[in-house]
């Protein structure tokens, strides 16, 4: 508020609409675009959806409009082109006094229509010669309708900036200067200036670098920082021995040969357990490349080693069908395994906990409810979580406390996570990757296809049931809704078994008893039930390798990798499987750019890149729920991976070189640390 031309109340509404109280803040609050101040706009070239332009002419009148609190000012504006309405709500007094008709001005604002014509409102407005004088690239700042309705616009930010800046002739290296002079990096005044008034784009870029790897050094740092201290603080089982339950089932049950994917990345999880640290891996593999069975020889492990292994899924259904998987291949071997779900009887439930106790469980599968306060295990050493992107960081550190040391943790997921997302949530994580495949597999055809399409559709859904094969039939929606015009699973269903009459069908959904779930999953699982007629309690797991066809009604309603995910049930047995995308005809064009990624890869990586680069990392990490804010003003964590990269290298190589950052050369980064990450996660519990 102490800022020229800023005051109390200005103060308070930047306070309230940008987070801005410091002159830090100010400095800090970049430009998004950047408009070249030579180019000029004609009004009769005006396009719908064009961004903030500038035009040059006159107003030819200026007149009030409307009566009361309604009044407005409405000028004429020509540039000999075409004329528009330039219309102001507020300071309409301040406005009319201050621009006159018959004079030249430049205005810079978003062209809209309004009552069949151009118009702009609270466009800001430049003489030509105040204009002559600036050169170069303009910034524009984001900045909300409030404050511009308020007359606080890019000028006044920029001025405000440009106030600063003059009164503050030097301002303080925030990064350390060994790391500046190496990497060849802009100096912090320098990139600010060039960041709010560039004089040429390579100025503008060489600022921007600077100002990202920053932004970026001390992400990493931190999270470097975390996860160090943890590693020395907490020792990890060490898991040395590869025994008889290993063994046995390696040479004698296993129902087919590894892939080399899978050979590999066991062997990395042996070293982990083996390190006498405590195991934070994550395991990616793209849906159907075998993740289970890893999972339940990596869990022999510690079996070997005289501790006991818990395997957590998200829902029940997965988490039943991953106990009848690992029971039935190691029965035989004489290993114990239960199952403990939110609907497990309160009988059996007491058997588990005195099991758990006494040792004489040796694997325990189940939903969170493995994670309540009184299951407590004799000595857990390896957990397991399928599917991590529906596990919150909360309920994962409950794990800690299970049984007094931390144990190993292997998190397992489908969803890809792109590198530097993965290097930014997750730091020291270690990642394995299953990339590739089981042999024998063909990739799933994906088709988009409309209503009118339908009978055809099923048609060669019937060749596919009469050639012995399975269906999965998947809704947006359980029952009607009047305010959504979607297909929903209680008529699907009965339209399925009209249409396909001498097959079984069974259906599941999120509303049903855990029980009745049960009961429909395991009739489709063991062929009695030929249809699968669902929602999306099925995308995450379920495997069924004889089912070959998936129809997802509404697709245009799906996120991509909620898609991909779904059509990971097919394709799973040695059958050429399929994917209809069933969708309406008028969809939007990025609608439309989703589901022809679908149709055009079945690479997990690449549609989770695409996907990202759709929507953002802010949303992938919702689906993640990770719980994790990201509060990145300038880095862009989809585009700018090479830079992630380079800051990672950097802050490992500062801690290598000197662990407590006690260095003097090193001062100010511990300074700006604590500055800069007042995030409130601890890093150190991800996993
Ligand atoms: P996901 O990684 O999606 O969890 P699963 O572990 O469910 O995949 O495995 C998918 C299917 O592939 C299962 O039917 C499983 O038995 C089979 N499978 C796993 N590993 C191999 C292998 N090495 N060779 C052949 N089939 C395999
Ligand atoms: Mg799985």
């Amino acid at each position: 508020m102490y800022l020229r031309g800023i005051g109390p109340k200005r103060a308070e509404l930047l306070d309230k609409q940008l987070g801005i109280r410091s002159y830090r803040d100010l400095l800090f609050h970049f430009p998004t675009r950047y408009v070249d101040r030579s180019s000029i706009y004609r009004i009769a070239d005006f396009s719908g959806d064009m961004p903030m332009v500038q035009v040059r002419g006159r107003f030819v009148t200026m007149t009030e409009q409307g009566e009361g609190a309604k009044v407005r000012l409405v000028g004429l504006f020509s540039d000999g082109s075409q004329t528009m309405e330039v219309v102001w709500f507020r300071r309409i007094k301040q406005i009319r006094e201050a621009y006159h008709t018959n004079t030249d001005y430049v205005l810079f604002g978003k062209p809209e229509v309004f009552n069949g014509r151009w118009s702009m409102v609270h466009p800001e407005v430049d003489t030509p010669q105040s204009l002559m004088a600036a050169q170069g690239l303009r910034g524009v700042y984001p900045l909300s309708e409030r404050l511009t309705a308020q007359g606080i616009g890019t000028r006044q930010i920029f001025g405000w900036v440009q106030g600063i800046l003059a009164a503050t002739p030097t301002i303080k290296e925030t990064l350390p200067q060994h790391i500046v002079s190496r990497l060849g990096l802009v100096g912090l005044r320098d990139a600010l200036m060039d960041i709010h008034n560039p004089p040429s784009n390579e100025r503008l870029q060489a600022a921007r670098l600077r100002l990202k790897f920053e932004e970026l050094f001390y992400l990493q740092l931190d999270i470097l920082r975390y996860s160090r201290r943890r590693n020395e603080s907490v020792g990890g089982f060490r898991f040395t021995r590869v025994g008889d339950y290993f063994n046995r089932f390696y040479f004698e049950q296993l129902p087919f040969p590894l892939t080399g994917a899978q050979k590999r990345v066991i062997k990395e999880i042996r070293a982990d357990m083996g390190s006498g640290r405590q195991m934070n891996r994550l395991l990616q593999g793209d849906v159907g490349s075998g993740k289970t069975l890893v999972a339940l020889l990596t869990m022999l492990i510690a079996l070997d080693n005289g501790y006991q292994a818990c395997l957590m899924a998200p829902t029940e259904i997965l988490a039943t069908q991953h106990y009848y998987t690992i029971r039935e291949l190691v029965a035989p071997l004489g290993v114990n395994v239960r199952l403990l779900t939110g609907s497990t009887r309160k009988k059996e439930r007491d058997v588990t906990h005195a099991q758990l106790l006494d040792g004489s469980l040796h694997i325990l599968v189940g939903t969170h409810a493995v994670i309540e306060d009184d299951v407590k295990f004799r000595n857990l050493g390896f957990v397991v979580i399928d599917e991590q992107h529906r596990f919150g960081v909360a309920q994962r550190a409950r794990l800690w406390n299970k049984s007094g040391a931390l144990p190993h943790v292997l998190v397992m997921t489908a969803t890809p996570i792109p590198r530097t997302l993965a290097m930014t949530v997750y730091g020291d994580l270690s990642v394995s990757v299953i990339d590739e495949l089981p042999p024998g597999r063909k990739p799933v055809t994906t088709l988009l296809r409309y209503e009118d399409n339908r009978q055809q559709i099923y048609r060669a859904v019937g060749r596919e049931l009469k050639a012995g094969r399975q269906v999965y039939v998947v809704y947006p929606l359980i029952s009607e809704n009047e305010k959504l015009d979607l297909q929903c699973l209680e008529e699907g269903y009965e339209l399925i078994r009209e249409t396909f009459p001498s097959y079984e069908a069974s259906y599941v959904h999120g509303r049903m008893k855990p029980a009745a779930k049960d009961y429909q999953m395991r009739r489709f699982a063991s062929g009695e039930a030929r249809i699968l007629v669902a929602t999306t309690v099925i995308e995450v797991g379920v495997n069924v390798p004889n089912a070959s066809v998936m129809i997802i009604e509404n697709a245009e309603r799906f996120g991509l990798s909620q898609l991909h995910q779904l059509r990971g049930r097919v394709g799973r047995g040695a059958a050429q499987s399929y994917c209809i995308l069933m969708s309406k005809r008028k969809i939007a064009a990025d609608t439309r750019k989703r589901l022809e990624v679908m149709t055009s890869t079945t690479d997990g990586f690449v549609i989770a890149e695409a996907d990202m680069k759709m929507r953002g990392p802010g949303d992938i990490e919702g689906t993640m729920q990770s719980g994790i804010a990201f509060d990145l003003k300038i880095a862009d964590l989809a585009r700018d991976g090479q830079i992630v990269e380079l800051a990672r290298r950097e802050a490992e190589a500062l801690l290598d070189a000197d662990p407590m950052m006690s260095m003097p050369e090193n001062a100010v980064a511990l300074r700006e640390l604590s500055v800069q990450t007042s995030r409130t996660v601890d890093w150190s519990r991800i996993s």
